[in-house]
């Protein structure tokens, strides 16, 4: 896989010597979470994990050089049943999802290193992920942080509707590829698919609202894609990385700060 985090961040590029020699209390490990499933006509099947790797690459690019940061190789499959009966939709089941976050914490504890962040960006894994931070602080009293997608920038641009629901596939996705690995992006391919309309509100919403269904991806978007991909520039997705690399960095330069002591 393409990969754009620094070599010098890199943590499987060093030998076991010099893990040996980083400082346990204060070095800050990022695991990296994302899936390989279906994205429509137009987009790999990695995309979530290329973007996983682009915007935590481009923040560490950010980070003081002598900060003890590093990212971890990725977890490549996530929960994407929601995107089964697409061909190459390759799902790990929650139960497996967790099982591997907690054995690598394990594995990560044992070594003495005590903080962890866990940095998402398959919305399918989101629950799991919030679980998991919390169980691998409770069991192996690891300093746990989640970090999502671009790390809550507005994405100054995107139409109300977009922005409630270009879930995936859409204008974002498919602008960060066009300006990182535009070969991936077949843009004579372009599908449009809302799971709900912003100006006719229902009841019972897809997300983010007290009453929701369970939605499927194969019941309601028979292209794949959730959202619309035709706005989508390079150029929009050059902004949007370099301001969530941004503010990525500066949540993990906050994370590497927050003391490992719990208050007395
Ligand atoms: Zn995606």
């Amino acid at each position: 896989m393409k990969t754009w985090i620094p070599d010098a961040r890199n943590f499987a590029y060093l030998n076991w010597k010099q893990v040996d020699a980083l400082p346990r209390e204060s070095t800050l490990l990022i695991l990296p979470t994302a899936a390989i499933e279906q994205h429509g006509h137009h987009l790999p099947l990695a995309t979530d994990t290329l973007i996983n790797n682009l915007l935590l690459g481009r923040a560490l690019e950010k980070l003081p050089p002598d900060l003890p940061v590093y990212a971890l190789p990725p977890v490549h499959y996530g929960k994407s049943n929601e995107h089964l009966g697409f061909p190459g939709t390759l799902s790990v089941s929650a139960s497996t999802f967790m099982a591997v976050l907690r054995d690598l914490g394990s594995s990560i504890s044992s070594a003495g290193f005590k903080k962890l962040v866990l940095y998402n960006t398959h919305g399918g894994n989101t629950s799991l992920i919030d679980v998991m931070a919390r169980d691998l602080r409770a069991e192996f009293g690891l300093r746990t942080f989640a970090l999502h997608g671009s790390g809550g920038i507005s994405f100054e641009g995107l139409k109300p509707q977009e922005r409630a629901y270009g879930f995936h596939a859409g204008e974002v996705e498919t602008s960060f590829l066009l300006a990182a690995v535009p070969e991936l992006v077949d843009q004579s391919s372009y599908t449009v698919n809302y799971i709900a309309d912003v100006a006719k509100p229902e009841l019972l919403r897809p997300e983010n609202a007290p009453a929701v269904f369970a939605w499927l991806t194969r019941d309601i978007a028979s292209s794949g894609v959730l959202g619309d991909p035709r706005p989508a520039t390079p150029e929009k997705g050059r902004g949007w990385i370099e301001e969530a690399a941004t503010r990525l960095a500066a949540a993990l330069e906050t994370m590497f700060r927050y003391p490992n002591e719990s208050a007395k």
